[in-house]
């Protein structure tokens, strides 16, 4: 999810964000409704659903907690149980948002991802199915595969030697070599992004570059500066937009998140691998920790020193007054409505 990286565009994102966040109604910010009311709010607001489709990862990128928590030496698939309980509660409310295959894991690192992406296709003809990949697997039978399985959307981090991530020639032959192992032809879009050509679905290849000051501390697990020199006042909209589940079933907060680090074991709001609980017990159940991220003041536990997506102290806060004069002014909530589905939603595509 991309938001507009231009000034006048990053302010209209910081005004329309406000605005919604007034305009949220009160029982978003509660984890006592129903459940029928949390399938509603969930249909309403939520617009990425990203899971694991097991834990391993064949890499241990330093800017990442791979480096330093286990993901290498077994993999545990999601159960099928977990699977089919994401994919039959999407189902239910014909969800027309992205799933996407991303966090801690390599997705294509199991042929299992084949039957997992065929029967969400199959169960979520609306949803855009999303992969996040480090390409790794990708080659001339996986790559095709994807597109026939009805993948829609494939994001390629193509990651160079650490502290030669923009030397040109590791670049030109770290792309001599994806293009060689996939048969495919990338053309140049941006200084370090590529769009894969000859494919129906939309495929791009980024070379990125991660420095201490640029990444996040991923909930307070990187030892980067910021860890001791930022606190976030910042209000979050993650765990009202997104909805984020390990390959074990747990529930997170949102992305930045795992449930495999004992430090944020405060951040698992529900278990999807418990009988009778889904994907909207676990929206309901987010309830408190939206209150908590949309309110004024200094944030807390793993959220105390994420700088993602901060877009200024306090600006985007829901105040009580505010929020009290927007429920009572009939249309203000469709309106604010309509205005986040184009400001925001535009680029869920890109
Ligand atoms: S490839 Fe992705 S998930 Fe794996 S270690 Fe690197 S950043 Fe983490
Ligand atoms: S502030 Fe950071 S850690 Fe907290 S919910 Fe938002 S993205 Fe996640």
């Amino acid at each position: 999810m991309r938001a507009s990286s231009t000034a006048p565009g990053r302010t209209l994102n910081v005004l329309v964000k406000a605005a919604f966040a007034n305009a949220l109604p009160d029982d978003l910010l509660t984890d006592s409704i129903s459940l029928d009311r949390a399938k509603q709010l969930f249909s309403k607001y939520v617009d990425q659903v990203e899971i694991e489709n097991h834990s391993f990862c064949n890499r241990i990128c330093w800017f990442c907690p791979n480096a330093f928590i286990d993901r290498r030496s077994v993999s545990h698939e999601m159960p099928e149980r977990v699977f089919e309980t994401i994919i039959g509660g999407l189902s239910e409310i014909d969800y027309a948002g992205a799933l996407t295959w991303s966090r801690f894991h390599e997705a294509m690192a199991s042929p299992r991802i084949f039957d997992r992406l065929r029967s969400a296709r199959a169960a979520l003809p609306r949803a855009g199915l999303v992969m996040i990949s480090n390409g790794d697997y990708l080659n001339r039978k996986t790559l095709p595969r994807l597109e026939e399985l009805g993948l829609d959307r494939l994001i390629v981090d193509l990651y160079m030697p650490d502290g030669r991530e923009r030397d040109p020639k590791e670049i030109e032959s770290g792309l001599r070599k994806f293009s060689r192992r996939t048969g495919m032809t990338l053309e140049q879009t941006g200084d370090f992004s590529y769009r894969v050509t000859g494919l129906r679905m939309k495929a791009t290849v980024d070379i990125p570059f991660y420095t201490e000051s640029g990444i996040s501390t991923r909930g307070g697990l990187v030892e980067v500066e910021k860890l001791s020199s930022y606190r976030r006042r910042a209000v979050c909209m993650a765990p009202v937009r997104h909805v984020v589940i390990d390959y074990n079933g747990k529930g997170m907060i949102c992305c930045q998140t795992r449930s495999d680090a004992p430090e944020h074991r405060e951040a698992i709001v529900g278990d999807l691998s418990e009988s009778g609980y889904g994907v909207f017990h676990l929206y309901r159940d987010l309830g408190a920790t939206r209150r908590a991220l949309l309110s004024p003041g200094e944030k807390s536990g793993v959220c105390l020193t994420c700088d993602v997506r901060d877009d200024g102290p306090d600006r985007l806060a829901r105040r009580k007054w505010i929020a009290g004069a927007a429920a009572r002014m009939p249309g203000v909530a469709n309106s604010v409505d309509r205005l986040w589905n184009r400001v925001m939603r535009r680029d869920l595509a890109s």
